[in-house]
């Protein structure tokens, strides 16, 4: 969603040429902000941490790449450790 309000408002036309990169499998709602947005590929560092309406997603004709990376494993590990208010606040724990 950060990266959404980050690129600005940009046309349609833009969008469906776009690949959404994210550290982790996207949220339902970021799911759902890309499918509105029409993006029509995603890349995901990892899904072991979470997992996201993937097979939704697919179903939907977006091309959904899980990378599995070791480092954005890490990364989210460290972050749900030093920050797990933050990490239960998001998966609405
Ligand atoms: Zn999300």
């Amino acid at each position: 969603m950060n990266c959404l309000e980050n690129a600005g408002r940009l046309t349609a036309k833009i969008y469906s040429r776009c690949t959404l990169y994210s550290t982790l499998s996207p949220c339902p709602m970021c799911s759902g902000a890309a499918l509105l947005y029409k993006i029509p590929r995603i890349v995901a560092g990892e899904n072991v941490t979470f997992q996201g309406p993937e097979a939704y997603v697919r179903a939907q004709g977006v091309k959904l790449e899980i990378l599995n990376d070791p480092a954005c494993i890490q990364l989210m590990q460290d972050f749900i450790a030093a920050r797990p208010e933050l990490w239960n606040e998001d998966i609405g724990v």
